[in-house]
This record gives C-alpha cells, sequence and structure tokens, in this order.
C-alpha cells in the first residue's frame, strides 16, 4: 500500500481531499505489485499557484523546459527522486467526475511508471546536437522537443498500462477531454504557423495528446470513438499535415516496455518525418511566437 503523504495550499475543501484519496487508494490497490512506497501529493486551491510552484521549481533544479504544464489539471514529477502528484482544484472542479477519476489514475500511473528521477531525464539525438552545433536549432527548441516526446512517450505507456488494469472507461473520458480542440489552441495554431520552429513544437504537441489516446484504439468497444476524438483534434490542420500526424502515431505500435528506447523511437520518427522531410526548422527563431505555440494539456 502506498503511503500518501498530503500538502494542501490554500482553501481546498476537506471533502475533496477525502475523495482523491479515495481515488489514489483504490488505484494503487489495483495496480498491486506496481504500487510505489511513497507518493507526496500537491494540492492548489488554484491552477496558477500549481503553475507558479512547478515554475519556481524548475528554475530551482535548472529544468529549463517551456511552461508546457499550464493546462494540466494535475501533473506528476519526480524530481526530488520520489513520485510527487500536483492537482489543480479549481480545473478539477470544472470537470466531470469520470475525468477527475481518469486525470488522477493517469498520474498514479506515471508514480508506478516512471517514479524516479531518470525518467526526467532524456537526451537529445548526436542529429539535433548537431543541428545545435551548426545553428540550425537552437539549444531552448531541442529542450523542448525531447521534452515533448518524453511526455508523448510516458502518456502512451501510462494508458496502456491503465488498459491493462481495466481502468479504461475513465481513461476513454480523461483523453476525449484533452483531445477536446480549445479555441485557444486554434488561436495559439495561428501564431504557430507563421514560424517553421514554433509549427514543429506545436505539432509534436498534438502528437503527444494523440499518443495518449493511442492505446485506447486497441480496444474495439472504444476505438471507434476515440479515433473520432483524435481525428477531430487534428483535422483543423491543413489535410496533408493532419495525415501525416496520423500516420506517425502508428509508430507508438512499435514501442516496447523500455522508456528511453521507446522515446529513441519516435524521436527517430519525428526526426524523420518533420524535420528532414517536412523541413520544420529554420535558422532564425521568432522566440515570440514560439512560446506562443500550443501548450499540452
Ligand atoms: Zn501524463
Amino acid at each position: 500500500m502506498a503511503r500518501i503523504i498530503v500538502h494542501k495550499f490554500g482553501d481546498v475543501k476537506e471533502r475533496f481531499v477525502e475523495k482523491v484519496l479515495e481515488i489514489l487508494n483504490d488505484c494503487y490497490n489495483r495496480l498491486g505489485a506496481y504500487a510505489v512506497e511513497i507518493v507526496e501529493v500537491y494540492i492548489f486551491e488554484k491552477a496558477s499557484s500549481m503553475n507558479a510552484f512547478l515554475n519556481d521549481e524548475k528554475r530551482k533544479l535548472g529544468v529549463e523546459t517551456s511552461g508546457f504544464e499550464e493546462s494540466f489539471l494535475a501533473v506528476h514529477d519526480a524530481w526530488h527522486g520520489t513520485p510527487r502528484i500536483m492537482v489543480a482544484y479549481d480545473k478539477m472542479l470544472r470537470v466531470t467526475k469520470l475525468v477527475r477519476i481518469g486525470v488522477l489514475r493517469h498520474e498514479v500511473a506515471h508514480t508506478a511508471l516512471h517514479g524516479s528521477l531518470e525518467y526526467y531525464l532524456f537526451f537529445p539525438p548526436m542529429f539535433l546536437l548537431e543541428l545545435e552545433r551548426n545553428r540550425v536549432m537552437s539549444k531552448q527548441v531541442i529542450r523542448d522537443l525531447v521534452y515533448l516526446v518524453s511526455i508523448a512517450v510516458k502518456d502512451y505507456e501510462v494508458t496502456r498500462f491503465l488498459c491493462g488494469k481495466g481502468c479504461v472507461k475513465d481513461q476513454v473520458a480523461y483523453n476525449e477531454y484533452c483531445l477536446k480542440l480549445s479555441d485557444e489552441e486554434l488561436e495559439e495554431w495561428k501564431l504557430a504557423e507563421k514560424n517553421k520552429t514554433a509549427t514543429l513544437l506545436f505539432l509534436i504537441s498534438v502528437l503527444k495528446t494523440a499518443c495518449c489516446a493511442a492505446p485506447l484504439l486497441k480496444d474495439e468497444r472504444y476505438e471507434e470513438e476515440i479515433l473520432k476524438a483524435i481525428t477531430g483534434n487534428v483535422n483543423f490542420l491543413p489535410a496533408e499535415l493532419s495525415a501525416q500526424l496520423l500516420k506517425m502515431l502508428e509508430a507508438t505500435s512499435r514501442f516496447g516496455r523500455d522508456t528511453h528506447e521507446n522515446a529513441g523511437r519516435f524521436m527517430k520518427e519525428i526526426i524523420d518525418q518533420l524535420i528532414v522531410k517536412g523541413k520544420y526548422l529554420e535558422t532564425k527563431e521568432n522566440n515570440s511566437a514560439r512560446k506562443e505555440s500550443r501548450m499540452s494539456k
């Protein structure tokens, strides 16, 4: 049984904390041998405080990825060596019960599969380091790229793992929530498409969301529904691009059990399809446009 230590920040109803603990405990019970020994849970009254806390931690630890977490309901990390789950209370109140269960189970699965520091250390392949050396791509873009690829792979693994434990319905609800296209995302695309680097990061961010849902395509009860949600999330893109992204998603079917190997495979797919073939890079970056690029859920 996992020992759960709760830290509350701001005005969070006790009933909510109890419910969160109930869902976490139930999920750890389902995971059996995978259950972790200790997990810290931080519940923030406001998502803005959670983001400020995360940014402060990232700064102290020298984690230099852009703020991709800003629209998350909850996040997981193991920057200090022990798994930690952070929850945004105000955002959680705005989603359905099933989505709440889905996201909490998603984070629990991260603590079980990716609960140590090695799952937070991913290094760029030689190809990207070459691009940096030749000043074709900046260090920050490469960091963001590696980060997005790592979360795409970890999210895929989490959903695959939870499906295997019978947590399917809630994962369908959570993924459909993540795949719902918002006006903000459409606005972000308008900005991103003006700049090749921003486009590249935006597309990988779209892929990341689809990756999380991909294992559900193997469940014949939900296959159609999930495919519709994934397609709906990319069909605002030029037809050729959305078809290419859907094709790239097939790379996930070659994923094995090793997270770093999976990340390497997926990175290769991105380099081949988007960077080499699609030429989504450019010498001079427009940083302001890039920062506006789509924030992932
Ligand atoms: Zn995740």
